[in-house]
């Protein structure tokens, strides 16, 4: 028998021991609630899976929700589970699957996980009529689109499977959504544009500067000579965290390499002595950083321009996650985006243009003689007030040093020729 719960406030707490709702979960919730398809961008860490699992056990039916990965869907089964919700997966690796839908057919499921290639197969399709659905949640939407960095062509399937339940609505939540990409997740979903919902990007105790790379050995040894707590340095390859890792370990600091490139037992090791250290500078490759907890961090450099506005935002969000002032510095010079722009050439076709919008607003990012803030977060959709006060360009005003101007005009002409 399923609980009945007087209202939201309620179910959050009986369910989830949450006291309130963060950011914009009331907000996604009460739109599920109400039968409105929606489109929720949050960043990670926000509580989205809360805004599907909540509905999920509020309202009559199974909440089908689709994941792309099945690691990923069994770390949720097994947070669900034991919150008291009812959820099982439906995958090949799963040994109780004619358990689950008979749990399924029976109304006994609060939340099923699924992964997008179920979508194409005719007896899954058939299997969701025997039952009751009350929504479509799709984690990680944006592999829906070809705009994203992750394209995986089984969501395609996924619209068609859903317009055959007209009166399910359906939650679709990514992490990382350009406008490019948001307009077309909405199309390829069939979300009206009002079900846009897009919040929580702001990191206000994160200082953003992003300077051009004179002397990167003189300029991070500054950046370290400055921050005594704990740092991170990305560097673009392996050679250069080995590289930079040993030059700056000469400062009487401790700094040591990650890149996937070192033994398992080496990277482990570093990692659980960054985590343990409270002045320690790791130097690595984009290869750290997921699933570290490390509350404390109190600067993220990049050693060269990231890949993305996203991948930017992402590991300069390691930062400060204690809400403390934490700082990220970027050293950037014309040739990464010459790199960057010669590397379009092996990109797939399909992928082309949108690996050029990214270039073309990771450069944005970095010539703007505004605020930095202002447009990371209209980046991801949001409509911020035009100065934060703590990035660079706020700081030190909208002048251009003669240095900038040298490295603006070599990138215009990048941008003319297409190349150095
Ligand atoms: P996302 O999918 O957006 O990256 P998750 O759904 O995995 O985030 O949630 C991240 C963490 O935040 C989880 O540990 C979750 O339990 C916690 N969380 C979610 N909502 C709330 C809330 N309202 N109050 C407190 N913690 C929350
Ligand atoms: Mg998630």
């Amino acid at each position: 028998p399923r609980p009945i719960y007087a209202d939201t406030a309620e179910a959050l707490h009986a369910v989830f021991g949450f006291p309130a709702f963060r950011g914009v979960q009331a907000q996604v919730v009460d739109r599920v609630l109400a039968a409105q398809s929606t489109l929720a961008v949050m960043p990670t860490g926000a509580g989205k899976s809360l805004t599907y699992q909540l509905p999920a056990v509020m309202m009559e039916g199974t909440c089908v929700v689709v994941s792309p990965l099945i690691a990923l869907m069994h770390d949720q089964l097994r947070a669900a589970t034991a919150n008291g919700i009812r959820a099982a997966t439906l995958t090949s690796v799963d040994t109780n699957r004619e358990e689950t839908i008979e749990r399924f057919r029976n109304g006994d499921l609060d939340l099923l996980y699924v992964a997008p290639e179920r979508a194409s197969q005719q007896h899954f399709r058939e299997l969701l009529t025997r039952g009751r659905i009350s929504l479509f949640a799709i984690d990680e939407a944006h592999c829906v689109s070809e705009w994203g960095h992750d394209f995986r062509p089984d969501y395609r399937l996924l619209r068609p499977m859903m317009d055959a339940f007209p009166d399910v609505p359906r939650l679709a939540l990514t992490a990382t959504a350009d406008r490019h990409t948001r307009a077309d997740i909405l199309e390829q979903l069939g979300i009206p544009t009002e079900g846009l919902i897009v919040s929580g990007f702001d990191r206000p105790n994160i200082r953003y500067a992003i300077r051009p790379r004179d002397n990167p050995l003189r300029q991070l040894q500054a950046l370290l000579d400055e921050h005594p707590g704990p740092g991170i340095i990305y560097a673009p390859t392996r050679a250069q965290v080995e590289k930079l890792a040993g030059q700056l370990s000469t400062g009487g600091r401790q700094v040591l390499p990650y890149h996937a490139g070192l033994d398992a037992q080496v990277r482990a090791a570093n990692q659980s002595a960054f985590v343990a250290s409270e002045d320690m500078v790791m130097v690595a490759t984009v290869a750290f950083g997921m699933g570290i907890d490390k509350p404390d961090v109190r600067f993220v450099a990049h050693a060269a321009c990231p890949k993305s506005i996203e991948a930017y935002y992402q590991e300069t969000g390691r930062a400060g996650r204690d809400g403390d002032p934490a700082v990220a510095v970027m050293l950037w010079a014309a040739d990464d985006f010459a790199r960057a722009r010669q590397r379009l050439a092996e990109v797939e076709e399909h992928r082309r243009a949108g690996e050029r919008t990214r270039i073309d607003a990771l450069a944005m990012l970095v010539e703007t003689p505004h605020c930095r803030r202002a447009l990371l977060l209209r980046h991801f959709g949001e409509d911020p007030p035009a100065t934060c006060g703590n990035c660079d360009n706020c700081i030190e005003a909208p002048g251009i040093t003669d240095g900038t101007t040298v490295a603006r005009k070599l990138l215009s002409a990048i941008y003319r020729t297409g190349q150095l």
